[in-house]
Formats: C-alpha cells, structure tokens, sequence
C-alpha cells in the first residue's frame, strides 16, 4: 500500500483517529496486536507534530503506518470562513459533514494565545443574552471535531500559538461531557498538547451532574455562568437555573474538588438595568462568601435581535468596586472580535435547527456595535 495523503472521503465505519485519547489508541492497538507503548508515538505524530500523513512517521512501522492509514480516518472538518478582526482576534468557521458550521476563536494577548472552542452544534440551554443559545441545538460535537479545532488553529498561527484553551465557544460542555473528557485528556496529554491544567478552562452555565463528573475526572479549570445572585431573575437570563437553582449551583462549587492556589471563575454579563444594579453587587459578595472566587464581568455583546443593552462604563466600575471591596477578586473583561462577531456570546456558526432548514445568523450591523 502506498503511504500516499489521506483519502479525502474515509469510510464512514472507521474510527476518527483525531478523537481518540491515550486509552482510546493504547486499546485500538491493543487490538492490532501492537504494544501499547505506541500509543506515544501516534500521539506525538498527529497531535504534538500535527502531521498529516503516515509517511511522516519515521519511528513507526510500515506494518502500522499501512493500518493507521487504511483503518482509521483523520479527515477534518473544512474550513469556510477566516476573519481577522482589528483587535487581532481571528475566528474560523468551519463546515462538518452534515452540513452544520461551528466557530471557533482565537484570542491574542501579550502573554498568552486563547482558543476558545465549541463542544455543541448551537446549545440547549437557551440563556437568553445568548446568540448561540437563540439557535437550539443541533447536536453536540464529536471528540474529533473539538480537537479539528485546534488544528485548524495550529495550523493557521502556527504549533505554539495557543497557551491557553477555553471551552467558551458554542454549546454547553457538561452536556456533552462523554466526548469533551476526551479532548481535555489530549489537551493535558505531555505527547500530545501537553499544556498545564491551569491554562485549560471549563465553562458552564450550572449542569449540575456533569459539574461533579468532571471535577472526579480532570484538573482542569472552572468558569461559572452565573449572571445573576437571584433566583427569579437567573431563571429567566440563564433557565437551566429551574433545574439547579442558585443555593444547589453554590452548593456544588463549595464541594467542588479545586487543586491547591486555583479560583473559580464567576462569569457576569453586564446587561443594562437588568443585573447591575449596586444591589445586585451586594447579593452577589453574600452569594460568593468564603468561596476562592474570582469574578469576571463581561461587558453584554449585542447580537442580532438581542434584547439587552451593555452596562455603561461607568457602571460596570462601581459594580466592580464594591464586589473589589469585599475582598473578591474581580476583573472586567475586554470585549474582543466584536467587529467580526467573535465576542463572547456571539458565536452563532450555521445551525439546522429541528427541521433541517438551515439558520443562519446574519453579520451585526454597524449600529449594533458598541
Ligand atoms: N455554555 C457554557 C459555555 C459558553 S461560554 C456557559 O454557559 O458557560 C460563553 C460565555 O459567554 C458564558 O459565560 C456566557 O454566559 C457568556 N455570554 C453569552 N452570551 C453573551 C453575550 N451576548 N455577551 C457577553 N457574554 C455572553
């Protein structure tokens, strides 16, 4: 068999090599016969080296370059758009197979690169600030379709341009944790991503079940969506709360097994005359009491038809400074990528909603940016 490059069109039967964490490969091998300490190897020619082509392989057999090219696939998802925005935020928007596109974001800093990655095709949750959530799910990603992310990143900014991994982009991650604990082993895996736990976050609006789970499973960090210190209004900003009302989400973060020196982050958009009012500021200090917390406050990203407006400034700093003066740690963050829709919330790719019409979000207009 020649070691030519992929076939663009793999069986569909075959196993997503992409997807496939340190125990997925050790066991695919396992079952060719092959020692399990190969499992390295592959690791560090797809991930770490990002190949792709077997010919590459040099320390691997011919016996199982043949086998990896002819019985597993590594097709990716193929990208359609590549924006640059002015802030040097870069977002891709990539097709799957099935006709539905998913975002994903990278984010510059002078210290750091963020990826902020979906895990869902659109998302259940339906908060209400939300573009994503405006769309409804369509159906959560693949393990190799969360890793295709990175590599289309990697691929454009080069092997060491992401420090940092975020799990921010569309959909909710704890409800598809069966294929993200997958991915975050690879993203921690020395042979393959190898980064630190602490640059890898989390994020989720309060899945209650799925939290637990992944505090058991992975190091990883922790973002809360809470976006508001009461019951009545987080039911309707954020409706997931019905199920896991605030005194449970406050419940589990207090148990939640946090390594040593780690925070959890407090997410809080800031939505005008809705949430942040100095009152809201002080429920918020009363709900985070002795909690190792940090908090960020998100100034509100418009999107098309969102109903909310964005805190002024001037707000957002005297919400800040009275949570800053009970002694929580409290950072705003700075809206970035919103000329191309690539801020927070606004992520919105190409979604087929329950009928299979496609729903596509059109670009912000002008005079929905800030
Ligand atoms: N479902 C997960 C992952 C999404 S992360 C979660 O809810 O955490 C995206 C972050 O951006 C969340 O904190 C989300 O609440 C916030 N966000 C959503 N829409 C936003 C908007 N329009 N403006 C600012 N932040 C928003």
């Amino acid at each position: 068999m020649s070691e030519s490059r992929l076939a663009a069109a793999p069986r569909a039967d075959l196993p997503h090599l992409l997807g496939l964490d340190r125990s997925g490969l050790t066991a695919l091998l396992q079952q060719w016969g092959e020692s399990p300490f190969r499992a390295s190897q592959v690791l560090q020619w797809v991930h770490q080296r990002q190949v792709d082509d077997v010919a590459y392989m040099s320390n691997i057999s011919k016996t199982l370059r043949a086998r990896l090219l002819a019985e597993t696939r590594w097709d990716e998802p193929e990208v359609i758009a590549d924006q640059l925005a002015q802030d040097g935020t870069r977002k891709w928007l990539l097709r799957l197979p099935d006709g539905n596109a998913i975002e994903t974001v990278f984010i510059p800093e002078e210290d750091r690169g963020t990826l902020c990655i979906s895990s869902q095709v659109g998302c259940s949750l339906a908060c209400s600030f939300c573009a994503t959530g405006a769309q409804g799910l369509n159906r959560n990603l693949a393990s190799h379709e969360i890793i295709a992310q990175l590599r289309v990143a990697r691929r454009h900014l080069g092997l060491d341009a992401i420090t940092n991994v975020v799990f921010m982009g569309m959909g909710e991650p704890l409800l598809n944790l069966k294929q993200v604990i997958p991915v975050i082993r690879l993203l921690l895996d020395d042979f393959a991503y190898g980064l630190s736990a602490r640059r890898v976050t989390v994020s989720t609006a309060g899945v209650l079940p799925g939290l637990e789970q992944l505090g058991r499973e992975t190091p990883v960090n922790l973002a809360i969506s809470l976006h508001a210190s009461r019951d009545a209004l987080r039911d309707e900003l954020v409706p997931i709360n019905r199920h896991y009302p605030l005194a449970e989400l406050m419940t589990a973060c207090r148990h939640y097994p946090l390594p040593p020196r780690r925070r959890i982050t407090f997410e809080y958009v800031m939505l005008d005359g809705i949430n942040d009012g100095d009152g809201d500021a002080r429920a918020l200090v009363r709900l985070l009491q002795g909690l190792p917390a940090l908090v960020n406050l998100i100034p509100f990203n418009p999107f098309p038809g969102s109903p909310y407006r964005r805190s002024s400034t001037a707000r957002i700093d005297a919400f800040r400074e009275i949570v800053l003066r009970a002694g929580i740690m409290t950072v705003t963050r700075r809206p970035r990528g919103d000329d191309i829709a690539a801020a927070c919330g606004q992520l919105a790719g190409q979604v087929r909603d329950g009928r299979r019409a496609l729903v596509r979000m059109p670009a912000p207009s002008p005079e929905l940016r800030p």
